[in-house]
């Protein structure tokens, strides 16, 4: 069994024994690919590093994540494009607006976003989007945007059924993850009525811990955990789930 968490933040543990126990407990739980979102200009080296060690395992992404479009934003735009020319990347993310914490850099937020919008467009890769509190915003931009080039993972999604048709009617595909395992989320009814081969998994480990482990850290091993509840959700065995969310991941991530 092969699964892929397509949104990890795993390389935020700085102990090398953690993180070689962390490693193999993903592959004593079949968890094999991980793909890492980058955030800002201090985690480029810490996924970097983290590619080099693990280079079957571990596959790059390169963007400034929505939360950290601040003041200096077009200095960190900079800093990431820089890193793009020396590293293999197999997405830009994450991306985005995010509004639940904080409104005031709101145009920036587009504007950034737009700006690496180009430069996956240009690069022929897809886009990993982080929204919170914005799903109009994001909405918007994504159809000014749309062309055959456009496509990605719309990580976290917790929407309605109707936004989940939306986004998938644009090209993407919905990154699932703890919340699905969470009772009055209301997530599980949507994934219910998803066919699977819209979907791919994710744990954003250290966050959005799924149950049983919710209230620890946590870490992309549990990824088996929300594949689980997804094959409940769908009736059909863990095997299957891994075997067709894998396969749409490597769609979108060409690797
Ligand atoms: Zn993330």
């Amino acid at each position: 069994m092969v699964l892929t968490d397509t949104h990890t933040h795993q390389y935020y543990e700085s102990d090398p024994a953690k993180k070689a126990e962390l490693m193999q407990r993903c592959l004593d739980n079949g968890v094999s690919r991980l793909f890492l979102p980058n955030v800002d200009s201090g985690t480029i080296a810490l996924i970097e590093g983290m590619v080099n060690t693990y280079p079957q395992n571990c596959f790059a992404m390169l963007g400034l994540h929505p939360c950290d479009v601040k003041e200096s934003w077009q200095q960190e735009l900079d800093t990431i494009y820089a890193a793009l020319q020396r590293t293999k990347v197999y997405a830009i993310g994450e991306i985005g607006i995010d509004l639940y914490w904080d409104k005031t850099f709101i145009a920036e937020q587009q504007q950034a976003f737009r700006q690496q919008i180009a430069w996956a467009k240009a690069a022929d890769l897809p886009i990993v989007i982080h929204c919170r509190e914005a799903f109009t915003e994001v909405y918007e931009i994504l159809q000014q945007e749309q062309d055959e080039k456009l496509r990605g993972i719309f990580h976290c999604f917790s929407g309605t059924l109707e936004q989940a048709q939306q986004v998938i009617d644009l090209g993407f595909v919905l990154g699932i993850g703890g919340v699905v395992t969470y009772k009055n989320a209301g997530l599980d009814k949507v994934v219910q009525q998803i066919d699977l081969k819209h979907l791919v998994l994710e744990t954003d480990s250290p966050y959005l811990t799924p149950v049983p482990y919710r209230g620890k850290p946590n870490e992309s091993s549990y990824l088996v955990h929300i594949a689980q509840k997804v094959a409940d959700l769908h009736q059909t065995s863990l095997e299957e789930v891994a075997r067709i969310t894998t396969a749409n991941s490597k769609l979108v991530f060409g690797v």
